[in-house]
């Protein structure tokens, strides 16, 4: 890579965790790389993911299974570090109707079909096994502190225009999120909104997603002394303020998985604005002027299920 005096070989804009895992990539591959972020990583959809490891409303399914594996794999090393928040938890997946197998099944080691006899009363199929959670306030300040320790420098800045930001560095990266809407002149990009619960943990050490609850889309993801209880999927909705009723009724269908949630603690009401979009944009352009950007965005639910292998993509999209 050419070094350019005073210059960095790389900008990423967004410091969410798509931001955060391809910038320390970068770096692993020998570039100076700053990031620029409208909001600091406590502040971002990142920071509001229950932050499961799954495919969640993210797609091609093809691409989305092999970043969810190379994920899940990173995932399973940085599982060894207490600092990074990142641990493995048993769970599963129910159904009301029957499934097939997943197409990321095979990233992950221990996925088993549940026999109807296991099945909690109401379903009919369901997968069990483990999965990475990460504590997302935790791992965003691992990843930043990562990041930091490699040389890499972090600002506040809005970016309005990306041809401006191609002034600060040879190659942009594009990690934007929803913002990608305006930033990329993408209308593509659209907000799927997400309300989640958190509640002081009675004691619950398994997660439970039930996609298809007539209600709604309802999952608990234990991680230790807390847990996230979800949620909802409310495409097109710009809303963040956590509406009380949708928190009542998230915590009456969880409930209904695990009855102690019932009592449980209230610590924390939260939503956020998921990046829909028909596909994961990861792929190069060429600006006006010649500068390369490489966009990193439109990852739905599944941000953090996706970003090592997003990051590892990106950082080979930046070598070619
Ligand atoms: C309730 C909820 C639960 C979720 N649960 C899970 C889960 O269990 N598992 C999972 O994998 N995913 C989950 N997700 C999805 C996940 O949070 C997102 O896919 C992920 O956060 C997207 O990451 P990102 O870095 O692309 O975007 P963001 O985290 O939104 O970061 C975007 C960054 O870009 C910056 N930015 C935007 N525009 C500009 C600009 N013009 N100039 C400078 N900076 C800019 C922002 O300030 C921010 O730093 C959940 C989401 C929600 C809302």
């Amino acid at each position: 890579m050419t070094r350019h005096s005073g210059m960095a070989d790389a900008l990423v804009i967004g410091a969410g965790v798509i931001g955060l895992s391809a910038a320390i990539r970068l770096q692993e591959a020998g570039m100076r790389v700053r990031v620029w972020t409208a909001h600091p990583p406590g502040a971002t959809t990142s920071a509001v993911a229950a932050a499961l490891w799954y495919p969640y409303r993210a797609y091609p399914a093809d691409r989305v299974a092999e970043w969810a594996r190379r994920t899940y794999a990173e995932f399973l090393r940085l599982a060894g570090n207490p600092a990074t928040s990142v641990r493995l938890v048993p769970g599963a997946e129910v159904w009301r109707h029957p499934v097939e197998d997943p197409p990321w099944a095979d990233a992950v080691p221990d996925l088993r079909r549940i026999p109807p006899a296991e099945l909690p009363p109401g379903f009919v199929d369901g997968h069990a096994c483990t999965v990475p959670v990460a504590r997302m306030g935790s791992y965003l300040g691992y990843l930043a502190e990562r990041f930091a320790a490699g040389g890499g420098r972090l600002e506040l800045r809005t970016v309005r225009v990306l041809a401006r930001a191609a002034q600060a560095a040879p190659l942009v990266v594009n990690c934007s999120g929803i913002g990608a809407r305006t930033l990329a002149s993408d209308p593509t990009v659209t907000p799927i909104r997400g309300q989640i619960v958190r509640v002081e943990n009675p004691g619950v050490d398994r997660f439970w997603l039930d996609e298809d609850h007539p209600d709604g889309l309802t999952y608990i993801v234990p991680r230790g002394e807390d847990c996230i209880l979800g949620g909802t999927a409310d495409a097109g909705e710009w809303d963040t303020t956590p509406d009380p009723e949708v928190a009542r009724a998230i915590v009456r269908r969880c409930a209904e998985l695990e009855p102690r949630l019932a009592e449980a603690r209230i610590l924390e009401h939260r939503a956020g604005l998921r990046p829909g979009r028909p596909a994961v944009r990861l792929e190069a352009e060429s600006l006006p002027g010649g500068a390369r950007v490489i966009h990193c965005y439109g990852h739905g639910g599944a941000g953090v299920t996706l970003s090592w292998g997003c990051a590892d993509e990106v950082a080979e999209a930046a070598e070619s």
